[in-house]
């Protein structure tokens, strides 16, 4: 195996982009452009200008290549989209820069990179430069595996199904929302927390991230000698979930739900224990405060999420019938009440029943319950819910009582930066996380 070249899509349905090469580009094979530029869709093409606003070409796809070490810079790049994290950067690449014209007339920008170039910025994307570099090692194999696992052929139908992020009536009274990878047609994987947070060079700031890279070069996390597909969190609560219960019926081995500390935690089964789970505060990996850790592990725009081991989020009735409305396009009339009908072994709840005076339905799965039930995204969706006030057909306001950060399978990435100051290694660290795997140098 050859180290790979992947297509990252950075920006999509923009109708024009403002960017400057940095160094010579050779664009479309016909001319070299160096300094700003700017991309605007038209009806059937896309238009490209120069720094002095003049017309350099109209062309469907614009493709261009560095020449030495020149990079590219992007401006006003939405990163974090609909998270409570998102805001606008400016970002700068290594590699080729691919302009397509896309559906109604938007563009899209494509990078094309090499796979170890692209893990650096990865690493230094999702985490800090300066986290442990074990961590940082065990980050760069599950990237760099995530990235190059294949699809299952058993799982391509429903795979097919989950991707097109489509409702599954199933049921009048149940909306259930699969939501897979692999649903871009242009690129092999976005830029952003969808697929992998990738945001260029411009967080280069150490060296650790490359070395993390560079020591752990073409090496991957397999099962059986397939390469796993190694999916990752930022904190699981105290007990990661499974595969099947997050993304599909089938269940994948490693991606099993094992209890993120040295002592054994009993899963949660009844809505009994997931109360007394989610209100404790087990002595797990990804429990801690230590702001000092923190710093190190999360990037800067993370820090202001600090409560995200347990956390409490409070509404007001109408405000939260409001916010359903919203983001589900239903009319629940009065909010009467919100419960689990199933839940996986970390306390996430997978199926919801929203009760009103108007509509009472099933909404699943785990991130369509966050979705719907925040203006961005809830943390998770292990939670359970008290209502006071009001009358018990209307309470007053909704209080969830929530744990951990994200969908809970995988790796806990905080969990695994306070393994690694504790002093456990990367390969460690990925085989308390995927159990039976194995490491292995491909490249
Ligand atoms: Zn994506
Ligand atoms: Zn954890």
């Amino acid at each position: 195996m050859e180290e790979p070249t992947i297509k990252v899509g950075i920006i999509e349905l923009y109708g024009k982009v403002n960017g400057g090469f940095n160094g010579p580009y050779r664009v479309n094979n016909e001319r070299l452009l160096d300094g700003g530029f700017a991309v605007r869709a038209a009806e059937d093409c896309l238009i490209l200008y120069d720094d002095a606003g003049n017309e350099i070409m109209r062309q469907r796809e614009i493709r261009c290549s560095p020449l030495h070490d020149a990079t590219f810079t992007l401006f006003d790049v939405t990163v974090g989209i609909q998270f409570h994290w998102q805001r606008k950067e400016e970002q700068t690449f290594q590699g080729a820069l691919t302009l397509t014209l896309s559906e109604e007339n938007t563009l899209t920008a494509i990078n094309e990179i090499h796979l170890e170039d692209y893990l650096i910025s990865v690493i230094s994307s999702e985490m800090s430069a300066e986290a442990p570099l074990e961590f940082l090692k065990a980050h760069a194999i599950i990237s760099r595996s995530w990235l190059m696992a294949a699809p299952d052929p058993a799982r391509t139908t429903q795979e097919t199904f989950a991707v097109t992020g489509n409702m599954d009536f199933t049921s009048v009274n149940e909306i259930i929302c699969w939501y897979g990878r692999g649903e871009h047609a242009l690129f092999d994987v976005c830029a952003d927390d969808h697929c992998q947070r990738y945001q260029g060079i411009t967080r280069f700031m150490s060296g650790s991230p490359r070395k993390a890279v560079e020591a752990t070069r073409g090496v991957f996390l397999t099962h059986n000698d397939k390469i796993c597909d190694a999916r990752y969190h930022k904190a699981c609560g105290g007990i990661t979930d499974t595969f099947d219960h997050t993304w599909e019926d089938t269940p994948i081995p490693y991606l099993s739900s094992i209890p993120d500390a040295p002592a054994f935690y009993e899963p949660v089964h009844t809505e009994e224990q997931a109360t007394q789970w989610l209100l404790s505060s087990p002595d797990v990996y990804c429990n801690t405060t230590d702001e000092n850790l923190l710093r190190q592990i999360l990037p800067f725009f993370d820090q202001g999420t600090k409560d995200f081991f347990r956390w409490r989020v409070k509404y007001r009735r109408e405000e939260l019938e409001e916010i359903l409305r919203m983001k589900s396009g239903i009319d629940f009339g009065d909010l009467e009440s919100l419960s689990a009908v199933e839940r996986g072994p970390s306390g996430r709840i997978i199926r919801l029943k929203v009760k009103g005076s108007k509509k009472t339905i099933v909404v699943g799965n785990e991130l369509e319950i966050r979705r719907w039930l925040s203006r961005s995204h809830l943390y998770s969706s292990a939670f359970i819910v008290t209502a006071g006030g009001g009358s018990p057909a209307a309470p007053d306001h909704f209080i969830l009582h929530g744990a951990g950060w994200g969908h809970g399978v995988g790796l806990c990435q905080i969990g695994a930066a306070v393994m690694a100051t504790k002093g456990f290694t990367a390969e460690e660290i990925l085989k308390h996380y995927f159990r039976g795997t194995e490491l292995q140098k491909r490249y």
